[in-house]
């Protein structure tokens, strides 16, 4: 009888992949036990979600979408591709929409690195980077942040050698918080060859409010080896439904493209994202609500004694070493899951004020205990 214990290998898988990391997601909300120290709430800000639900006109998009499922969807997203080329004012065949930015981060990563190509981007940053360059055989240069949770562009332009293809920044850079300055983006798109593509993540572009962040939309008008990835998820507030894009060169669009999983981005994703843009104004206010609520909680933290990185995006990172996993089990006691990097930090999402006035809470009693 053959049981768990005694399950015969299976096929053989690359031995490579052994050594790529997985993806971590953040903690789902876990109220604490009745009786402990807070019953009842719980909140999760351990995924930098949006914490509104999507608006009515977006949930009848998607109810409308729904009673086509039997179909399978449009492959090109034509009529997303379409609005967003005027959103942007960018010829469509600059545009790529994909299931998630995360899967075009994939894509990009299988167009243009080939095995034992090199991959440039900063650590720590967004946890994909290591898995799309490992899973498409590159080789990862990772370069470590300034003590400040910045990018490091002189040494990442100096990382940069005739192998690498691939430079991934993430602004603002999750899970620090800072977003890169035009200045020292534009000193490092100059030192950089125009056949290496130089990917602007900019998964939180809506909550920067730093002015001398540029546009990664903009900047690839004027260098075309740069490219921009966005992502509904955030400030739009459909993380569910999958749905990114990607404004790059047409060749790399075609490429990402060819890279794809075909339909994807299923019909429900594409019009609710539809929806969206057209009920931009309204969802823009929550964005500014949640951008005034990080204004709060910073101005908290700073009279707590806490000292973070420049906040751009819709959340905080706490720099507690030791004390990131510590700390994040101190939230969950508390009904509050935070998402902690051992040994490095904590990257706490500015949610609902009920749920950030508990964060604060939390920073405070963990000041407190010492
Ligand atoms: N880029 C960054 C920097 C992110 O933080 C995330 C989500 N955590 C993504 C991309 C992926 O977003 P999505 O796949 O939901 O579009």
């Amino acid at each position: 009888m053959t049981t768990i214990a005694t399950v015969p290998p299976g096929p053989r898988v690359r031995p490579d992949l052994a050594a790529v990391p997985r993806y971590v997601p953040g903690r789902p909300a876990a109220a604490p036990a009745t009786g402990g120290p807070a019953s009842g709430a719980a909140w999760k800000i351990s995924s930098n979600e949006n914490p509104y639900p999507p608006l009515p006109s977006v949930l009848e998009a998607v109810a409308r979408a729904a009673a086509s499922a039997n179909r399978y969807p449009d492959i090109t997203s034509a009529r997303l591709t379409a609005a967003l080329a005027e959103h942007h004012d960018m010829p469509a065949d600059r545009i790529v929409v994909g299931c998630g930015s995360v899967s075009l981060l994939g894509q990009v990563a299988e167009a243009v690195v080939a095995p034992g190509d090199e991959v440039v981007y900063a650590w720590r940053s967004f946890e994909s980077y290591p898995i799309v360059t490992g899973v498409a055989g590159g080789t990862a240069v990772p370069v470590p942040l300034t003590a400040d949770g910045r990018h490091d562009l002189d040494a990442m332009a100096a990382a940069v050698t005739r192998r690498t293809r691939l430079v991934f920044i993430c602004t603002p850079n999750n899970p620090t918080g800072p977003a890169v300055h035009r200045g020292e983006l534009e000193r490092f798109l100059d030192r950089v060859p125009p056949d290496v593509l130089v990917v602007l993540d900019e998964a939180y572009r809506e909550f920067v409010r730093e002015p001398d962040v540029p546009d990664g939309v903009a900047l690839h008008r004027e260098h075309p080896n740069v490219a921009s990835f966005r992502t509904f998820s955030k400030a739009y507030g459909l993380a569910g439904l999958r749905v990114g894009y990607a404004v790059a060169h047409p060749d790399i669009a075609d490429a990402l493209r060819a890279t794809a999983s075909p339909f994807a981005v299923s019909t429900i994703a594409q019009e609710a994202a539809l929806a969206s843009l057209e009920a931009e104004a309204e969802l823009a206010d929550r964005v500014d609500a949640l951008v005034a609520e990080r204004a709060r909680v910073v101005s908290v933290l700073a009279d707590q004694g806490w000292s973070v990185p420049d906040a751009q995006g819709n959340f905080v990172w706490l720099p507690l070493g030791a004390g990131a996993v510590p700390f994040a089990e101190h939230c969950l006691r508390h009904g509050l899951s935070v998402r902690p990097f051992a040994g490095d930090g904590v990257r706490c999402t500015i949610a609902e004020p009920d749920a950030n006035d508990r964060f604060l809470e939390m920073t405070r009693s963990w000041r407190d205990l010492g």
